[in-house]
């Protein structure tokens, strides 16, 4: 699952960040509200942290923008002891869940996995393009109704390529997305990626989806639209 931290105090979001990353999720962080604002209605998150006081603009007025502009990704407030009347207000502003600072490891996980299991049953899971169809949720992949079998990073990738169906991706979309910042920046490994996804997918599928755009990178392609 992608999820998008946005916290100005860097040991919090260095904190939260790692403890995301250890559970295999793809981890973004804003330092600043307006940051966070832009980048949460430009990506696609499965869950957004938000902390309430930060600088250019206040965690609750960020909300309150998204939830307006119909964005309704879950949303985890990070508030300080004694901001009680916050907390309500980020509650009634479309919050999905609160955590009180400090906070223990196992409680931010607990919290996480909770918004995360109640947004997967509440929205489709499925993403597909042809014979190939993806299931976010179980993590399983089928193409031509047969089950295939992909490695995380493979199921990663496919799952960025599907997301942008019918757009191009460039290989550096793809490693800032699907790799963070543990990207030591050799392409080479996404065309290697590519390429045994491409094997996988095309043993079974009756069509070429994923096209090799020159100079460009890539694009999955529906043939059915
Ligand atoms: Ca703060």
């Amino acid at each position: 699952m992608r999820i998008l931290i946005v916290e100005d105090e860097k040991d919090i979001a260095e904190f939260v960040q790692k403890t995301l990353l250890a559970e295999s999720h793809a981890v973004d962080v804003a330092r600043d509200g307006v940051n966070g604002e832009a980048l949460a209605m430009s990506e696609p998150y499965d869950l957004i942290i938000l902390d309430i006081m930060l600088p250019k603009k206040d965690g609750l007025a960020v909300l309150n923008s998204l939830r307006v502009s119909g964005l309704h990704t879950p949303v985890l407030l990070l508030t300080a002891r004694g901001e009680v009347a916050d907390r309500v207000a980020g509650l009634d502003a479309g919050a999905d869940d609160y955590l009180v600072k400090p906070f223990a490891v196992s409680e931010l996980r607990a919290r996480v996995r909770a918004l995360l299991r109640r947004a997967s049953l509440e929205k489709t899971s499925l993403l597909s393009a042809g014979d190939l169809t993806l299931d976010t949720a179980t993590q399983e992949v089928w193409v031509d109704s047969r089950s295939i079998e992909l490695t995380r990073r493979e199921f990663a990738i496919l799952t960025y390529l599907l997301h942008n169906k019918n757009r191009l991706v460039s290989k550096g979309m793809i490693a800032e997305h699907v790799w963070d910042y543990h990207f030591n920046s050799d392409y080479n490994l996404i065309e290697v990626y590519i390429r045994r996804l491409r094997q996988k997918i095309e043993r079974f599928s009756k069509f070429k989806l994923i096209h090799t755009i020159r100079n460009g990178g890539y694009s999955l392609r529906d043939p059915r639209q």
